[in-house]
C-alpha cells in the first residue's frame, strides 16, 4: 500500500520563500515520493504560489465550521455571509510536477509581498484567520473531504499549520478516517499567539482552551495546539530537539515539549542537489569541484567585483547570507569587523531585517570601503554567488534549529564559522588541532555568544589560511560531506511508521 502524505506548509522554493522552510518544502516531498510515498502539498493560494501552479480538475468547495455533517462550534466561520466560501484547487507545481492543493479564501491570501508581514513589518491583521483556514483545510482533507485521495498522514510545518491538529483532534471524535498527525518545528520562536476572543470565529471549542490544550497565558497558541494534539513532533536537528526541552531555547513551551519527549525527534535537513551543487549550479558558472577549484577562484573574483570589494584574491573573504536578526547573532558582527579588516580580511553581507543591525553594518561598509560590502534585500542569484565565491560563511547564531547556509557553504568549500548551537553543532566540526589531525574538521566553531569568542574563531580562520595545505584538506573534507534529503526522508518515514504501526509503508 502506498503511503499518502498531506504536507501542509506556507512556502515552497522557488515559488515563495522567506527562509529555510521553503527549501525544506521543495526538498523533502520529492525525496519521500522517490521512496514510494504519494505526497501532496497543501498551501495557501498566495499570488507567487498560484503563478507557479498548473491547476488540474474542478475546484473543491470547503465547508466552513459547523457546515453540513460537521460538529457545531468546530472550524472557522466565513467572514462575510455574502462572500464566496473558500475552496481547494488541485494542481501541480508547473516546474517540478509536484502535486498540490491550493487553498483559496477570498480576501485572505491575495496580498502580495511577505506572506506573514505587511509592508511595515507587522503581522497581517487577519493572520489568525489566514492560518486557521489552512489548518481547517488540512483537517478536512485529512478526514476524507476528497474521497479519491485520503491521506494516511497529515504532516504540518510550523505554527501556521498548528490549528490543523486541534481541528483534527475534534473531528476525529466522529470522523471515519483518522490520519496520523505529525508536526515539524522549524522555528519555535514564532508561535502564532492570538487574542482568546477570536475563539468563536476560529471555531475552537472551549474544551480545547486550557493549559493542557492550546491555551498559552490566556491566549490562543497555534504552536501549542500542534505540540499538544499531534501524534509525533519532529524538529530539524537532534541538538535543537534537545535544546527546546530546556528553558533557554524552549520559548515558554519547554514544559509541553518535555512532556512529549518520547515523541519528539530531531531530523537534520538535507541539501537539494538540483539547486545547491557547485558543479552544476547555473548561477555559478564555470562550476567547480573539490579537485578543481579554478571555478571557485573565479567566483570569488566575480563576487568581489559585483559587491565593490577590492580584487584581492589573497584576502580571506568572510560572508553572511541571512535574515539580519539577533537570532542569527549578527548584532555581534559589527564589533568584530575592524579587526577582521585589520587582519587583511574582507566581508560580504547579503540580508535584511533588523534596522539597527542593517545600519551598523552599513556604517562598517562606509568605514572600510572596498573591504566590507553590504547588499540589503533578498537576492537568490547573489546568495549563490556569495556562497560559491566566499572563503568563510558566518553563522554566529543565538539559536539555530538547523541552518541551511552552513550546509550550502560546506558543499561549496566555503568553510562555516558557527556558534555551537542547534543544527550548527550537529553539522560543523571545528578546526582544532585534534580534528585537523583526524581529518574531521570542516569549519570554525565557538561556544559562548559574545564578540570575543567570535573574534577568536575568526583568528582561527586566518591561522588556517596561513596553512594552505591544511585549508585545502579541510575544504576537501567539507565538500565531501553529504546531507541528503533521501536520508532525511527515510527518517521521516520511520516517524510516520511509529504513529501508524499497523500500516505498511510502501
Ligand atoms: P532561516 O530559515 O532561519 O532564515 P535557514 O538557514 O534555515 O534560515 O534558511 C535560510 C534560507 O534563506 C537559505 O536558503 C538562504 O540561502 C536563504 N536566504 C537568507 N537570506 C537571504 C537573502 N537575503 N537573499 C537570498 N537568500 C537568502
Amino acid at each position: 500500500m502506498t503511503l499518502r502524505v498531506l504536507y501542509v506548509c506556507t512556502e515552497v522554493f522557488p515559488l515563495l520563500k522567506t527562509g529555510g522552510l521553503a527549501d525544506v518544502s521543495a526538498g523533502l516531498p520529492p525525496a519521500l515520493t522517490a521512496m514510494g510515498s504519494d505526497v501532496r502539498l497543501l498551501l495557501p493560494a498566495f499570488p507567487g504560489v498560484v503563478a507557479g501552479v498548473t491547476p488540474e480538475g474542478p475546484p473543491l468547495p470547503l465547508p466552513a465550521g459547523g457546515g453540513p455533517g460537521l460538529p457545531s462550534g468546530v472550524g472557522p466561520q466565513t467572514a462575510s455571509a455574502q462572500g464566496p466560501a473558500p475552496w481547494l484547487q488541485a494542481g501541480r507545481i508547473t516546474a517540478s510536477g509536484v502535486p498540490v492543493w491550493l487553498l483559496h479564501a477570498p480576501g485572505l491570501y491575495e496580498h502580495g509581498g511577505n506572506p506573514y508581514l505587511d509592508e511595515h513589518g507587522q503581522p497581517w491583521p487577519d493572520s489568525a484567520e489566514q492560518f486557521a483556514w489552512l489548518g481547517w483545510a488540512a483537517a478536512l482533507l485529512g478526514t476524507g473531504l476528497h474521497a479519491a485521495w485520503v491521506p494516511d498522514v497529515v504532516h504540518g510545518h510550523d505554527w501556521h499549520t498548528g490549528l490543523a491538529f486541534a481541528y483534527l483532534h475534534e473531528l476525529s471524535r466522529t470522523a471515519v478516517h483518522r490520519p496520523a498527525r505529525v508536526f515539524t518545528v522549524h522555528n519555535l520562536a514564532y508561535q502564532g499567539v492570538f487574542n482568546a476572543e477570536l475563539r468563536p470565529r476560529l471555531g475552537l471549542p472551549d474544551g480545547l482552551f486550557h493549559w493542557q490544550g492550546l491555551e498559552f497565558h490566556g491566549q490562543i497558541s497555534f504552536m501549542k495546539a500542534a505540540l499538544t494534539y499531534s501524534d509525533a513532533i519532529t524538529t530539524v536537528s537532534p541538538t535543537y530537539a534537545r535544546e527546546i526541552t530546556g528553558a533557554e531555547q524552549g520559548c515558554g513551551l519547554e514544559g509541553v515539549l518535555l512532556q512529549r519527549q518520547a515523541q519528539l525527534h530531531g531530523i537534520l535537513n538535507g541539501v537539494d542537489d538540483t539547486v545547491w551543487n557547485p558543479q552544476t549550479d547555473p548561477l555559478v558558472q564555470p562550476g567547480f569541484t573539490a579537485r578543481n577549484l579554478k571555478g571557485k577562484a573565479q567566483a570569488k573574483a566575480r563576487l568581489q567585483q559585483r559587491m565593490g570589494l577590492e580584487p584581492r584574491h589573497e584576502a580571506l573573504l568572510f560572508s553572511v547570507v541571512s535574515r539580519l536578526t539577533e537570532q542569527k547573532g549578527l548584532h555581534l558582527l559589527p564589533a568584530a569587523v575592524d579587526e577582521l579588516v585589520r587582519r587583511g580580511g574582507q566581508l560580504a553581507v547579503l540580508g535584511s531585517g533588523d534596522a539597527a543591525i542593517e545600519q551598523a553594518l552599513r556604517d562598517c561598509a562606509l568605514r572600510h570601503p572596498g573591504q566590507v560590502a553590504l547588499t540589503v534585500g533578498y537576492d537568490e542569484a547573489l546568495a549563490h554567488g556569495i556562497i560559491a565565491g566566499a572563503d568563510v560563511i558566518l553563522l554566529p547564531s543565538r539559536f539555530e534549529p538547523c541552518g541551511l547556509t552552513q550546509l550550502y557553504g560546506l558543499r561549496y568549500g566555503t568553510l562555516p564559522l558557527v556558534r555551537a548551537v542547534g543544527g550548527l553543532a550537529d553539522t560543523v566540526v571545528d578546526c582544532s588541532l585534534e580534528n585537523l589531525d583526524d581529518g574531521s574538521a570542516s569549519g570554525f566553531v565557538f561556544d559562548e555568544l559574545d564578540v570575543n569568542n567570535l573574534k577568536v574563531a575568526m583568528r582561527r580562520a586566518f591561522a588556517l589560511q596561513r596553512r594552505p595545505a591544511d585549508w585545502r584538506a579541510v575544504q576537501r573534507h567539507a565538500m565531501s560531506l553529504r546531507f541528503s534529503w533521501a536520508r532525511a526522508a527515510a527518517e521521516y518515514l520511520r516517524v510516520y511508521a511509529s504513529v501508524m504501526p499497523a500500516t505498511p509503508l510502501v
